[in-house]
Order: structure tokens, then sequence, then C-alpha cells
């Protein structure tokens, strides 16, 4: 906790006893449910479900309000989720689309002001200070990364960049320029800054001044996270978010680095097996379900998010009482079925991300082969590995498809590739290509 967290008046929403946390969601969710009846799609399903509010206190009761999806947000393009006047309304954004059509969420003036404590809570909770430079080099516009941290951080005090994605040289520039502490940064970019600073001849450790990376909006494993740390010289701490829950701030790392606290007076949340729909014991992993506890604009209940992940049990070494998720594995859509094996581009990650041989970057491509599926992994050398020696190369490549299929069950091809040789894009990265027929 950093020093001067005490001084924000918000902040004492971080320190609830369990009890304390259960009794505000079982206040909240009737209301919530009351609020979500105003917006025209929910009085139309609640009222088919017969959902009555009053009678919503409690975990239980939940199970009975039937799942929204990503597929009737869309459907409900432009305004039938919204809850009220559109005169109250004083933003919007829409979620990036990585998987189909975004879609648009709104929020009030008091949604804003919420969702900015959320979120400066996580981020004084790891320390951050009004001392604190923060550059946020993550888009600003529709995409909920750039102003989802913006204003926390002037909400805490600190001198906020709003430096946006890309263009590394002017990043760095600024960094040195106006000694940025604190940064928000998407895991792929990080590494290409990383690169950068190699190339350049700078030690982010010796020649930048940065201590903190808030990093997500998109999976990354913990060895990709050990290197970051490394080529950065700070502590990373996973930001999970998505625009139909505001934005970054969900659930962030505290200084324990084990699992994502939920900010849980804000979002209700449960595991449920994707295929059977039925909720899951804490600690097994399935599609993570959200509902806003106290959104006025745009209430979502049971929304599955389709990302993957579990429920931490146990208390948090930080003190925390809020509940841990663990880092998101992936989303429901970003599984690979593979001879009948469920694959994750994560867990084909970990295993990378481990091997020093390995640099930063890897492919996974799925093709149809004699009316077989046919995964190719093509891994990028590090620069320190990267040799002529066909027999070393050889070697190691033999050794990462020993490793692949020890966690794979089956045994994928494998190309070993120039350092920084595969593409790489603006925004989220792009780690699987599919061919398949
Ligand atoms: P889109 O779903 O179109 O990408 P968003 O910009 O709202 O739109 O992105 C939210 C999604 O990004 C989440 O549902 C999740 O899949 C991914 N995401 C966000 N933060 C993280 C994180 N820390 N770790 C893993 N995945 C993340
Ligand atoms: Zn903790």
């Amino acid at each position: 906790m950093s020093r001067n967290s005490q001084q924000y008046e918000f902040y004492q929403f971080e320190e609830l006893t369990r009890d304390e946390i259960e009794a505000l969601q079982a206040y909240r969710l009737p209301k919530t449910v009351a609020q979500a009846l105003r917006a025209p799609w929910y009085a139309e399903h609640l009222d088919a479900a017969g959902i009555d509010p009053d009678t919503m206190t409690s975990y239980e009761a939940l199970g009975d309000i039937p799942f929204t999806t990503k597929e009737d947000l869309r459907a409900g393009m432009p305004w039938e989720f919204l809850a009220v006047p559109k005169t109250e309304v004083v933003r919007m954004h829409y979620s990036s689309g990585t998987t189909g059509l975004a879609t648009a969420i709104y929020h009030t003036a008091a949604d804003i002001r919420r969702w900015s404590e959320c979120v400066a809570r996580g981020m004084l909770q790891v320390g951050v200070t009004s001392d604190d430079v923060f550059q946020n080099m993550m888009g600003y516009g529709l995409f909920t990364g750039g102003l989802g941290l913006h204003y926390p951080a002037e909400l805490i005090g600190c001198l906020t960049i709003p430096a946006g994605a890309g263009n590394t040289t002017r990043q760095i520039e600024i960094i040195r320029n106006f000694g940025a502490t604190v940064i928000h940064i998407l895991p792929s970019y990080a590494m290409r800054v990383a690169h950068y600073c190699s190339k350049n001849g700078i030690d982010p450790a010796r020649d930048l001044s940065l201590r903190i990376a808030f990093v997500g909006a998109e999976p990354y494993s913990r060895p990709a996270r050990a290197r970051l740390e490394q080529a950065l010289g700070v502590k990373a701490y996973n930001c999970y978010g998505l625009s139909e829950m505001c934005g970054p701030g969900v659930a962030m790392e505290c200084t324990a680095q084990e699992g994502l606290h939920l900010r849980e007076d804000h979002y209700l949340a449960e595991i449920i097996d994707p295929d059977t729909l039925q909720p899951l014991p804490d600690g097994e992993e399935g599609e993570l379900v959200l509902t806003t506890l106290t959104r006025e604009a745009n209430p979502l209940l049971r929304y599955r998010t389709g990302d993957i992940s579990r429920l931490l049990p146990g208390p948090c070494p930080c003190g925390s009482q809020h509940r841990r998720i663990a880092p998101i594995l992936g989303r429901t859509d970003d599984m690979l079925i593979i001879r009948g094996t469920n694959v994750y581009p994560m867990q084909v990650e970990r295993i990378l991300m481990a091997m020093p041989e390995v640099g930063s970057n890897y492919l996974i491509t799925i093709e149809t082969v004699d009316e077989m599926d046919q995964m190719t992994v093509s891994i990028e050398l590090s620069e320190e590995y990267f040799t002529d020696d066909v027999r070393r190369l050889e070697g190691l490549r033999q050794r990462i498809c020993n490793k692949l299929q020890q966690q794979l069950l089956f045994r994928p091809e494998v190309k070993l590739v120039e350092p920084h040789s595969l593409a790489t894009s603006e925004g989220k990265a792009k780690r699987v290509q599919n061919n398949r027929q």
C-alpha cells in the first residue's frame, strides 16, 4: 500500500472485510437488477424469466438471472441496453472488436467517477503516489486502455502523460525528458520497447526512471512477465478489464503478484463451465461471468466475458479480502482444438518464454494437412542465441518440440526464425493464424 493511499477517501473500499464485501454485494445486487430493468432489453428478458429484483439479495439468487452475451449486446445495439435517459450519458466507448462487431458501452458521470476510483485503488495498492509521473502508452480513443487509466492517474495526482501507443522513439524521449516512473502498456508492445532500448544502447534499469508497469489488455504468461520486468527494470502488474465492464481495472494485481484482485464492491464474479453453463467451485478453470453492481447507464447482469480464468482460493498475502482471479488464460474463442486436444496459445507461450534461447515473438499457424490439423509454431530466436550452427539449431528445435509435446500431448511442427522477423501489430498481438479448411 502506498504511503499516501489513506488520503483518498475511496481507498477505504479496498480495506473492507469479507463480511463487509458480501454485505455490500447483497445490498447492491437488487438495486442493480432494478436499474437493469430500466433498459428495454432487460425489461423484456428479465420479465420473461420472471425475475423480481427484491428477491435478488444473495449469490444463490443470482443463478436465476439469464446470462447476457456479447451477441445480446450486438443485437441490442445501439440503445437497448441503455438504462438511463440519453441526456444523462456523458461518454461512450466501443470494445476493440477483436472477435467481431464492436459494441458500445455508455457511462454517466457517476459511472466514470466510480470506474476511475476502482482503477485508482489498484494503482495505489501497488504504491503509485501523487509524486509519480504516469505515461500511458495505450491507445486513446474508443479503446478503453487510454482514458481508462488516464483519469485514475489524475485522480491520484500523478503528472499524467497521454502518450498513446506506438512511436517508440518519442515514447523513450518522453520517459527520459519527463522522468516517467509508471507506465501502462500492452505486453507485446513492452517487449518491442525493450528491444528498441537494447538496439539503441539504452539500459532501462540504469538510464530510465521507470519503476512500475501496468500491463494488460491481452494475455501474457508468467515467464513473459519476468522477461519484461528484467528488460524494462520495472515491477509489472497485470491489469485486466473489458469495455463491457467499463474497461481496465476490473481486476488488478497487488504487490504479492499472485493473482488479480477483483474490485468486488463493483463487480460480482462467477466462474462457469462454458459448455454446461453451470457454476464451478473456486479454483476450477472456466469462463469468467461478471455482474456490474454500481453501474447506472449500462448495468450488465451475468455477462459472459468469454475469458478463461479461475478464482484463487484462500487469502492473499497483501491482506486485501477482495478475491483474486488467476491471470487470464485466453478467450474461449482462442482455444484451439487440435487432434482432440484443447490448446490455448498461453500454454505454448509459457514454455517458450521460459527458454532463454527463445526471442520475444512467436506465431501459431493451424493448417489442414491430409485432412488432419497441423499446428506449426514459428519461434524467433533470441539475439544472444542466434547462430548459423545448423546442428545446434536442430538440437534446440527438437528440445522445443519435446517440451511442447509434453504439454500438448501431440507433437507440433516447430520452425525457428531470425530474431524480430515475425510480424508485429500496433494493437493487441495476433498469436494464432488459422488457415484450417
Ligand atoms: P475486445 O474484446 O474487442 O478486444 P476490449 O478492448 O474491451 O475489446 O478488450 C477486452 C478483452 O481483452 C478482455 O475480454 C480480454 O479477453 C482481453 N484482456 C484484457 N485485459 C487482459 C489481461 N490483463 N490479460 C488477458 N487478457 C486481457
Ligand atoms: Zn493481494
